[in-house]
């Protein structure tokens, strides 16, 4: 065995992500990742298969031009305000190294704070700050790097806190090095306005990420904010809409000198070859997607009405993916019933919402399965 010395204490101690089950079950209708029910288009399969060839053995663009060259035309701007990760994940643990210093170096005490208000100034730059709930990853890249964590807690239904209420909080660092805002939110699906999240943005002093993974799913998104303001990156994916997660491809929308320090220190080449051609031809077929989105939008309208008629509190969602508080028993048993039954859903054991149930929208088909096991666990127990 070796000395668990050997292992820096930071890493020792830490929490790390924990990751939505991916079993192998046959006939399991899985609604616990957010993944898209639908396959990606035909022309992205065929260009994926196309590319398997002797080429494989060499090295990808270092930089994704091509594909950057054509997410600068859809987003109208150019490419040198883009960078591609290994999934936006990469790129969120990127910016945590980037704009973040890391905190042992300070005094314990100055490490626990509790109002940031009460921060030093000259401490600003060891914090990562984020909404609670959100995505649970932003807590575990600032302990990777040893950052200080600023935790603010979202309003009971899960909605922004206004600029007053944040102030008047002084638990909100207007100064952090980076703050992380999933928008929409998950995992309670809800929708922000670009109008307080330009507020938001105009208030801070350090980096601000739009994580706007759930983004397609909504009415609106907030890209325009990243081309607006020089310190504001929008971080997108081709993972859950496009239906591309097992190929891993994300990407930051930016000013062109943050993009450029990213580039800096990621690895050189951070983007697989299949991963690139994938989301390249992903961009030619864009019609499909929407087709897709439309569908998904329709199926979770007709999930939350059905659900709410048999005693769910399904909350308003702008994703792929809704929260929702089952009658009856705890949503820890009703994730057990759920399973025998075949489904997976998602429950998080987190004191904000132990309550509830994040269920991903699935095919129409699927969401009629789910409603009739719902219908099964309600007459039996
Ligand atoms: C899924 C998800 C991501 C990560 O997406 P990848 O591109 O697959 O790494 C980022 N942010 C949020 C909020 C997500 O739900």
């Amino acid at each position: 065995m070796p000395n668990p010395k050997l292992i820096r204490p930071l890493v020792r101690e830490l929490h790390p992500y924990v990751y939505g089950e991916q079993p192998k079950i046959k006939g399991l209708i899985k609604l616990n990742t957010n993944e898209s029910p639908y396959p990606p288009a035909p022309k992205v399969l065929a260009a994926v298969r196309a590319a398997v060839d002797g080429r494989l053995r060499l090295y990808p663009n270092p930089t994704a031009q091509v594909l950057r060259e054509k997410l600068a035309k859809l987003h109208r701007c150019h490419a040198d305000n883009i960078i591609v990760g290994n999934g936006s994940d990469e790129l969120l643990a990127l910016a945590t190294r980037c704009f973040v210093e890391p905190a042992n170096v300070l005094p314990a005490s100055l490490r626990k704070i509790k109002l940031h208000s009460e921060l030093p100034a000259r401490c600003r730059q060891h914090v990562v700050q984020y909404f609670h709930p959100s995505y649970s990853l932003y807590p575990v890249l600032a302990d990777i790097h040893g950052a200080a964590r600023n935790t603010v807690p979202l309003k009971s239904d899960f909605s922004l806190p206004s600029m007053a209420e944040l102030k008047r909080g002084r638990i909100w660092n207007f100064r952090a090095a980076l703050t992380f805002v999933t928008t929409p939110n998950a995992p309670s699906g809800r929708g922000y306005s670009t109008r307080e999240l330009d507020a938001l943005c105009k208030a801070q002093r350090g980096v601000v990420v739009l994580d706007e993974a759930y983004v397609d799913f909504a009415g609106e998104n907030a890209l325009k904010l990243a081309l607006k303001y020089p310190h504001v990156l929008v971080a997108r994916t081709f993972s859950k809409a496009y239906s591309l997660c097992f190929q891993r491809v994300g990407y930051f929308v930016g000013h062109r000198d943050l993009i450029a320090a990213l580039h800096k220190i990621r690895d050189s080449y951070n983007v697989n070859g299949l991963g690139q051609i994938a989301a390249e031809a992903t961009l030619d077929d864009l019609p499909y997607y929407r087709a897709n989105f439309k569908k998904i939008n329709a199926t979770r309208e007709w999930l939350s009405r059905e659900l709410t008629k048999l005693g769910f509190r399904v909350l308003p969602s702008r994703t792929n993916f809704i929260l929702v508080r089952p009658p009856r028993f705890s949503a820890q048993a009703w994730l057990q019933s759920l399973r025998v039954q075949k489904v997976l859903v998602r429950w998080f054991d987190r004191p904000e919402v132990k309550d509830y149930l994040r269920i991903t929208i699935g095919t129409a088909a699927e969401a009629e399965a789910l409603v009739n096991a719902v219908r099964k666990i309600l007459v039996w127990r």
